[in-house]
């Protein structure tokens, strides 16, 4: 399913095109897709709001299949290997953000659905370095959501700082601030969600949020931290205002529509506003790993490949209830 020129997702702008099956370049293996979850940086790529670095492309960056072709100098991989690709499609290694461990930062990165195609396909190439082997205990349609929504949402705890124990907020509650909130319960910590939607505020205390309101809504205690997921500078704010001194809101997203003029005082007592870019392989390796032990269940609906356009649409419309699979085999 392939985007050619980006529009709105009620006009379908993805179309089905027969490629020839590829073939793996060194380095590199080529994965029967079995499932590809359907991310908003999707949604965001199709309509434009993202632009995009490659045209035509097939989006798609949660993707798990089966190693079908190797190619030259690749180890650790063997044809039939259950594999998953995410966001993180390839970097340098020498630069001094690889160097430092923050792949993630890379100035030469390469993105999955971005700069490559992706995993709305029934084949996809990766290159081997940056495949990721997933945990026995999820089927693929399971894993699929984990590999983006579940590892950004990770990272973003970690920078947000909160340790084991304190006191999180969550602005927004989709598809990766359902498996966040998973991982913070685990560390024992308390949950706070902020979110327009009454059927998301229900499944926020299903998941062990101790109090949900509205973004305009202040949680009854300082926050020690918060991440915003929604693409919306005036939830970023808020979420300021809720935090107690030296506390940290991690931004989870690619992007925003704007930011908003702020009192510092919002700011004042080492209070810290941090964007959450990407993820590094490690942070994916211990989402993984946590989310086979804790165990992390993932909430979706399951879309042909070749619906792929509905699936947009309905995360378009906010009808997609956790994350939307899509079964590419
Ligand atoms: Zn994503
Ligand atoms: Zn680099």
């Amino acid at each position: 399913m392939q985007l050619a020129r980006p529009a709105a997702a009620e006009t379908h702008p993805l179309h089905a095109v027969d490629l020839p099956d590829p073939s793996p370049g060194p380095g590199e293996i080529v994965l029967g897709v079995t499932a590809c979850a359907v991310c908003r940086t999707d949604l965001q790529l199709c309509e434009g709001d993202l632009e995009a670095h490659k045209l035509p492309i097939v989006p798609g960056h949660q993707v798990v299949g089966r190693v079908e072709a190797i190619g030259q100098g690749v180890t650790g991989w063997r044809e039939g290997d259950r594999a998953g690709v995410a966001w993180l499609g390839g970097a340098d290694g020498t630069c001094a953000s690889c160097r430092a461990g923050r792949e993630n930062l890379c100035v030469a990165a390469r993105f999955t659905g971005w700069d490559r195609d992706g995993g709305y396909a029934t084949h996809a190439v990766a290159r081997a370095d940056f495949a990721l082997r997933l945990p026995e205990g999820f089927d693929d349609i399971d894993a699929a959501p984990l590999l983006c929504g579940g590892v950004i949402g990770y990272r973003a705890l970690k920078v947000s700082g909160v340790a084991p124990g304190g006191k999180l907020g969550l602005y927004g509650f989709g598809a990766s601030a359902t498996i966040a909130i998973q991982v913070a319960r685990h560390w024992g910590c308390r949950v706070f969600v902020c979110t327009r939607s009454p059927a998301e505020q229900q499944r926020a205390r299903t998941l062990g949020a101790e109090w949900t309101g509205h973004y305009d809504e202040r949680p009854p205690d300082p926050l020690d931290a918060a991440i915003t997921f929604a693409p919306s500078g005036d939830v970023v704010a808020a979420a300021l205002r809720a935090l107690g001194r030296g506390g940290t809101v991690a931004i989870n997203a690619i992007h925003l529509d704007r930011l908003p003029e702020m009192p510092y005082a919002d700011l004042w007592w080492e209070r810290s506003l941090r964007s959450v870019a990407n993820f590094t392989r490690e942070d994916a390796r211990e989402l993984l790993d946590l989310a086979a032990r804790i165990p992390i269940r993932t909430e979706y609906e399951v879309h042909p490949l070749g619906n792929a356009n509905l699936a947009l649409e309905r995360l378009a419309k906010g009808e997609v209830r956790g994350a939307a699979v899509l079964r590419c085999a």
